[in-house]
């Protein structure tokens, strides 16, 4: 008698499949405070896809992927308190 086995269900597929490298950014800047553009990343399968993005987005993907960030998306990294300390207005 053979035995069955449950089938794994890939509910979450998509979700699952985490963006691995970014391929490039349209320097098209749209929208403002966030800005958008289009991005095309590569996920864990493979896979390349084209996507507007707001700039926060980009910059946590960026910071994620461990990759230096483009100086356009910069104006989007979280206030450092203890840098701003030593600034000079
Ligand atoms: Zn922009």
């Amino acid at each position: 008698m053979p035995r069955k086995y449950l089938i794994p269900q890939y509910i979450n597929v998509i979700e699952d499949d985490l963006i691995v490298d970014i391929e490039w950014i349209e320097s098209r800047c749209l929208e403002s405070m966030p800005c958008q553009h289009s991005v095309r990343y590569i996920t864990k399968s493979g896979t390349s896809h084209v996507d507007r993005m707001n700039g926060v987005k980009i910059y946590n993907l960026f910071q994620k992927l461990g990759k230096s960030c483009p100086l356009h998306f910069m104006i989007y990294a979280p206030k450092n308190s203890e840098a701003e300390k030593y600034w000079i207005s």
